[in-house]
């Protein structure tokens, strides 16, 4: 029941955040984070109408997509090149390319079972040592090698801002991640569709929809605290 509630909650901010901006909550696609949740609670929220769940584990995903049927799932984890034939014909969209080696191998994996499959860029927007992704300065280089693999489409960027209580500063990295957004889609790139901006969480989703966000990934505030 807890979670129904909670959905509903998050719903209702996604609703309201979309509204402040002139969006409609159906322009926001909302990814349910289950990692480290046990797959009755992921059941749970399908019944309840969630519909595409969130894994940054190869091997979690594969026990939970024989369990849950009928839903679609995002890799957003750092995704290890030996493990992407495994989730390849798995996953909707993979959230998190970090390096042009694992560009490589997702193309040469998604080639050999005829499929386009979509990406994100991974910013590491605050530098952080702890956290992948590239830097802004790198995109511009990194995007023009990614836009070369016929097998991938390229469809936006995705972060994990730094952790910090300051609101403001929160929603600065937001903000560098839309200008970021907005300058490739100038861009002409080959095997590209740029249309997803995946930033905000449990703590700053709404910020995130406010300042652009069509993708947001919410873990705790829908399954509460991870074991
Ligand atoms: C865990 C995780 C989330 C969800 O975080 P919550 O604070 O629990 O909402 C979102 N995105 C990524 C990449 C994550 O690893």
């Amino acid at each position: 029941m807890v979670i129904a509630e909670n959905i509903e909650a998050v719903l209702k901010k996604i609703d309201e955040a979309a509204c402040k901006i002139g969006k409609k909550r159906d322009d926001i696609t909302l990814v349910a984070v289950s990692k480290m949740h046990p797959v009755e609670k992921i059941l749970e929220a399908k019944k309840y109408g969630l519909s595409i769940f969130g894994e940054s584990k190869a091997q979690e995903l594969l026990q939970k997509y024989e369990m849950v049927p009928d839903v679609k799932w995002h890799f957003i984890g750092h995704l290890q090149r030996n493990k992407v034939k495994y989730i390849i014909d798995k996953v909707d969209l993979i959230q998190s390319l970090d390096s042009i080696e694992l560009a490589q191998e997702i193309d040469k994996r998604a080639k050999k079972i005829g499929k386009k499959m979509p990406v994100l860029i991974e910013i590491n927007i605050g530098k952080e040592p702890s956290k992948s992704g590239i830097y802004e300065e790198e995109l511009d280089e990194f995007v023009k090698k990614v836009s070369e693999f016929e097998n991938i489409i390229l469809s936006g960027i995705m972060t994990i801002p730094p952790v910090t209580e300051d609101k403001n500063k929160t929603r600065d990295y937001f903000k560098r991640m839309r200008f970021l957004f907005e300058t490739l889609k100038q861009f002409d790139l080959p095997n590209s569709n740029i249309k997803f901006l995946s930033m905000g969480m449990t703590d700053d989703f709404d910020i995130a929809i406010e300042e652009g966000a069509n993708i947001v990934r919410v873990g705790t505030g829908i399954f509460g605290r991870r074991m």
